[in-house]
């Protein structure tokens, strides 16, 4: 049986449930900044999984997770909560209502990613094309012998 590595800390956590093995991947650099800053920990862009069926699978954990420093988890958490609450057309107003500084670097900030955000954009698209069009050339399951 493999030893567990506890110097590397080889846990994550999933629905505040800790799960800890040899299974778990040692990274040393975040995966976004992909800088060797701090602290890294496992950020989820969703749980889609309940805990019982973790416990029986715990590798089921590591999906649609990436590994994050503290800074770039935490604009992550922050980005997945803009997801999840949706109402997009709120935010104008939300910056808006900001002091006048912290409105002006905000607004700067988003302005300045816009046109990164547009490649993202298409790169998403093409990528969903792609395993649309894949999907589609599979055999249907009824076709399958
Ligand atoms: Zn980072």
């Amino acid at each position: 049986m493999p030893k567990f590595d506890k110097e590397n800390k080889r846990c994550i956590h999933y629905h505040k449930m800790r799960f800890c093995g040899d299974w778990v991947p040692i990274k040393k650099l975040c995966d976004i900044c992909k800088r060797a800053m701090g602290h890294l920990a496992f950020h989820h862009w969703i749980y889609a999984f309940r805990t019982e069926t973790v416990i029986k699978n715990p590798k089921l954990a590591l999906l649609n997770s990436i590994i994050a420093c503290f800074p770039c988890h935490r604009q992550a958490d922050a980005l997945r909560e803009l997801h999840d609450v949706g109402h997009w057309e709120r935010i104008p107003e939300l910056v808006r209502s900001m002091p006048i500084k912290m409105r002006m670097d905000v607004c700067n900030g988003l302005l300045t990613l816009v046109p990164k955000l547009r490649t993202v954009f298409n790169e998403a698209l093409a990528e969903a094309e792609r395993i649309e069009k894949a999907e589609k050339s599979l055999p249907h399951p009824k076709e399958m012998p």
